[in-house]
């Protein structure tokens, strides 16, 4: 089913991630896997924002806990229907409510909001992303009706972990939320920046093995960015080149996998999201939040697409998949994974 940890020596790996002579090569094998598992779909999945309140601190994080600078905003249960009423309207078949990790949403008032989506649009998938969230909790969401959940791992490395956040969290939690929402039956989105700081190719490598452990429905990367509010302010932007080809390298090892040309790769490059598209992505995930709450869940500096209503997002997506040389698949575009 997918393409074992021998199948790939880390030298081989290490080689694909840092030499951009194979790019070429890396890109021309994922488009072959992703055209045998999902033809030319590219599925779409409508975003929901709904709060940037977060009781974490992560040093690279725009919203993170310390940013005084961020106004600070969550939204109604209310508002995140109206916002899954215009999805609804678009053609999306997913909703994913993402959000900084906001005590002030109970578990109970996720599930009301997770009960509400899925009574109104039941042939529609709902994802979450809501952070490191007890066994129970997450137990609680899966039996409200709640489909998926996206959790990167961000590294799995501790050393490398504890560079980029606070001493009071840990990678190996991260790691054990991940194991658990796969147990409850959520599909799990895992993943990490590209060139966060402090990073090294080893680091990458030991991500790659921890994801071919876990085997994950979703992964999704991005370049690290900088936000010039945090204490990582003065690192430098992560490599296109290299997360292209680290996108066509979790194609080659999870040929079956939704993988998402991310906001980040759109904000990096004019063309990000094509370029991605092409090096293996199959997954756009166009922004359903209100305007006027947009441009405040900035992760980080020049965040692309804060202006725009969800109808321009939509038309705007659709001619980006047309003209990277895919098609907008409609359906939940739920996971492929080939007996
Ligand atoms: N709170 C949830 C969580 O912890 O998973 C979801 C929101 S969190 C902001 C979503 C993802 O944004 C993180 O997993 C991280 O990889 C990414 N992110 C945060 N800051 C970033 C930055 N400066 N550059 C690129 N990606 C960033």
């Amino acid at each position: 089913m997918t393409n074992k940890k021998s199948d790939y020596t880390d030298e081989e790996l290490k080689r694909w991630i840092e030499d951009g002579a194979f790019s070429e090569m890396l890109i021309a094998k994922a488009d072959r896997l992703r055209r045998e598992y999902y033809g030319d779909n590219v599925y779409l999945r409508g975003l929901i924002e709904f709060t940037n309140h977060c009781k974490n601190n992560c040093y690279y994080c725009g919203i993170r806990r310390s940013n005084t600078n961020v106004q600070r905003y969550r939204m109604t249960i209310e508002e995140i229907q109206a916002c899954c009423q215009e999805g609804d309207k678009l053609g999306y078949r997913t909703f994913v409510l993402q959000g900084g990790e906001d005590v002030f949403y109970s578990d109970g008032e996720i599930c009301r909001i997770i009960n509400r989506i899925k009574e109104m649009y039941p042939d529609c998938a709902v994802t979450l992303s809501i952070g490191e969230c007890s066994r129970e909790s997450y137990l609680a969401y899966f039996r409200a009706g709640a489909d998926r959940y996206l959790l990167r791992e961000e590294t799995v490395n501790e050393r490398h972990y504890q560079k980029l956040h606070p001493k009071n969290m840990s990678g190996k939690n991260r790691q054990k939320c991940l194991w658990n929402l796969k147990e409850i039956g959520f599909q799990v989105g895992a993943g990490f920046m590209v060139d966060s700081p402090f990073q090294t190719t080893e680091d990458l490598i030991q991500d790659l093995r921890f994801l071919q452990e876990l085997q994950p429905d979703m992964i999704g990367i991005g370049p690290y960015l900088r936000h010039s509010n945090t204490p990582f302010a003065l690192y430098k932007n992560g490599s296109i080149e290299k997360t292209l080809r680290l996108i066509s390298i979790l194609r080659i090892l999870f040929p079956y996998a939704l993988i998402p040309a991310t906001t980040a790769l759109g904000t990096i490059h004019p063309m990000g999201r094509e370029l991605g598209l092409k090096a293996g992505a199959n997954v756009l995930m166009p922004n359903l939040s209100p305007t006027k709450v947009r441009n405040k869940y900035e992760l980080y500096d020049n965040k692309i697409c804060t202006g725009d209503e969800a109808v321009k997002c939509r038309a705007c997506i659709e001619r980006r998949v047309r003209s990277a040389g895919y098609q907008i698949a409609v359906g939940r575009g739920d996971v492929k994974r080939k007996k």
